[in-house]
This record gives structure tokens, C-alpha cells and sequence, in this order.
């Protein structure tokens, strides 16, 4: 019985471990991409389009209806 707690804690450990990881990187690329990219994605609350606009941006306004629209959080 006493095993079977230590193997499962062993396992609970590695997935933590491996979540950790994959968190870790997975915020790393996106920080990384978004750099990259330098634009912010909006949808806006109007038409429901996706559009996306130079720079790091709060507000975005909607090219097709106008309407202003706070960025995207991921
Ligand atoms: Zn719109």
C-alpha cells in the first residue's frame, strides 16, 4: 500500500514537472512570437471579425465597422 502511494506521488511529481516545463516554454514562445510579430490581435465586440493592428496596442479600432475594441488576452 505504501509503495503504490510513493509511486503515485512519484507520478504526480513528474506530471508537475513536465507541466511546469511545457508552461514554461509554451510563455516563452508566445512572448517570444509576440515580439517578433510587434501587432496586437483584436475581435471585435460589434462584428465579431478579427483584425490585427501594428504595434503593442490597448485599443484597436474595428477596420470594418469602426467600432473600438480592447485587445486580446490569450
Ligand atoms: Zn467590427
Amino acid at each position: 500500500m505504501a509503495l503504490q502511494v510513493v509511486a503515485l506521488v512519484y507520478c504526480l511529481i513528474l506530471a508537475a514537472l513536465f507541466l511546469g516545463i511545457w508552461l514554461y516554454y509554451d510563455h516563452r514562445d508566445h512572448a517570444r512570437f509576440e515580439i517578433e510579430r510587434r501587432k496586437t490581435t483584436f475581435r471585435c465586440a460589434r462584428c465579431g471579425k478579427l483584425y490585427a493592428a501594428q504595434g503593442v496596442l490597448d485599443l484597436g479600432t474595428c477596420p470594418h465597422c469602426g467600432q473600438e475594441n480592447a485587445r486580446l488576452q490569450f
